[in-house]
């Protein structure tokens, strides 16, 4: 069971946790994120030079910020979790002063500072598990050797060691009749060093969890009731879809739809294990359940996802087409500026790859670097959004592209990129940023009809 920040808010949310996990009668491992902004305010705080004023008075707010949600009531539980939170604070507050006489923030350090907002959340939640007839303990990942690659931010889990190691331990916690509560986001490398798996990774962490002891299902607790069938602030006949595949839910995750981390899907499909998100605070809808069944729709589309703030970058070259390594080079440069790329195409001209906005200075440095060698010039398209269609069957049923793109012409929405085929469940394209609502109303208009149903299963069928 994950609860993300949003669930780690204030007393009254804990409470709510507490009510969802005490309802489960079965074993249980709970996973959690850091409080809701605590990593946002780290992050925030090591960016700039600070004075040791500023370390006090930081490690003093992150202090009040844990204390206030602990349960009121004194006893021993209470004092057991300061005393833990002041022995996390103790440490947290070294390592600020170790950056700032320093000078100095490495990947490595800086993993470490970020994991401590999870380090913290931990032992509230258990302490208020506590609170209320469960007996739980807080447990760290590194301590459980929740096992990395070295890539720091943005590290991946070896399956089997985390398994071998994690697993055990926490397979033996249970059995003890204790209820784990393990901190999200990060692992350790073989040679020691805390990692992070990326923003919002807890959600990985939880299915690494899952895979590690093959716990069944993963129930992702947050604050939307589950995938949509469209954004609802867009679509306002947008509806909960109640059941996914794996590849259908990976790639609205990844393609904009912030319901999942995108890379949890990985270690649950392995071991077949179901993800079911679930809302905090409407606890009786049914969810989203994500697993091996792949259920093709009559329409097909189930649900239109999308990235507002992408950009396409399009390098030409008059031999393109022919000159192999042409991609490549250019694919290489912008992974040496740590550009992640979203999708790319050729053609006999010109390779166009999609990045995120935010990226485009970094972007331009690296493609004018590599110009004359590596093409002739380039362009950098700002303003652009990218559109994402997903649903089973799309790869093998005709006409269902033809119905997209003719609802999207329909709305004189011009579409740039487009690319199908690397997934046979969903499509991508761009539109100009300014005709993204109108586009995705129209899709999904097509696809679902102007008024919809009652039913929430998987809207209506024809
Ligand atoms: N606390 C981390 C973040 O804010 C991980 C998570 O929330 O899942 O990115
Ligand atoms: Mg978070």
């Amino acid at each position: 069971m994950k609860f993300g920040g949003t669930c780690l808010g204030t007393e009254d949310t804990l409470s709510k946790v507490s009510k969802v996990v005490k309802s489960e009668t079965e074993q249980k491992i709970v996973v959690v994120s850091a409080a809701s902004g605590v990593t946002n305010s780290i992050k925030e705080f090591v960016s700039k030079q600070r004075h040791e004023k500023e370390i006090d008075d930081f490690i003093a707010t992150q202090k009040m910020r844990h204390l206030d949600m602990l349960p009121k009531k004194d006893g021993q539980k209470r004092k057991e979790a300061i005393e833990q939170i002041d022995a996390k604070l103790t440490k947290f507050e070294r390592l600020l002063y170790g950056v700032t006489y320093t000078e100095e923030l490495t990947p490595r350090t800086n993993d470490l500072i970020l994991s401590f907002g999870e380090r913290l959340s931990a032992v509230v939640v258990a302490a208020r598990l506590g609170h209320d007839g469960i007996d739980a303990v807080p447990m760290e990942t590194d301590a459980l050797g929740m096992i990395t690659n070295e890539q720091h931010g943005n590290a991946v889990a070896i399956l089997d060691k985390c398994e071998k190691n994690m697993g055990t331990s926490l397979l033996a916690t249970l059995k003890r009749g204790m209820t784990p509560v393990v901190t999200g986001f990060f692992g350790i490398t073989e040679s020691g060093h805390v990692t992070t798996v990326g923003r919002s990774g807890t959600d990985y962490t939880a299915a690494v969890v899952a895979y590690s002891t093959e716990a069944k299902p993963v129930e992702i607790w947050k604050e939307v009731d589950g995938f949509m069938s469209a954004d609802p602030k867009l679509v306002k006949d947008a509806f909960l879809l109640e059941r996914l595949s794996y590849e259908e839910a990976a790639e609205l995750a990844y393609f904009g739809a912030q319901v999942l981390h995108p890379r949890a899907v990985h270690p649950a499909r392995i071991k077949g294990i179901d993800i079911v998100i679930k809302n905090l605070f409407k606890p009786e809808s049914p969810g989203t359940v994500i697993g091996k069944s792949r259920h093709v729709r009559k329409d097909v589309i189930k649900s239109v996802s999308y990235m507002p703030n992408v950009a396409t970058l399009k390098v030409y070259d008059t031999g393109a087409g022919y000159k192999s390594g042409f991609l490549a080079d250019i694919t290489e440069s912008l992974h040496k500026a740590n550009i992640n790329i979203f999708s790319a195409t050729t053609s006999q001209t010109c390779a166009a790859v999609l990045i995120d906005e935010a990226d485009i200075p970094s972007a331009r440095k690296a493609i004018k670097a590599i110009i004359g060698s590596v093409g002739e010039n380039f362009e950098v398209n700002p303003g652009v959004a990218l559109i994402c269609t997903v649903g089973e069957g799309f790869g093998e049923t005709k006409g269902v592209a033809a119905r997209v793109f003719n609802a999207v012409a329909q709305k004189s929405v011009n579409v740039d990129l487009i690319s199908a085929g690397a997934s046979m469940v969903a499509y991508h394209f761009t539109v100009e940023r300014r005709d993204l609502k109108n586009a995705i109303v129209a899709i999904h208009d097509e696809f679902y009809g102007k008024h919809l149903h009652e039913s929430t299963s998987d809207g209506p069928v024809s």
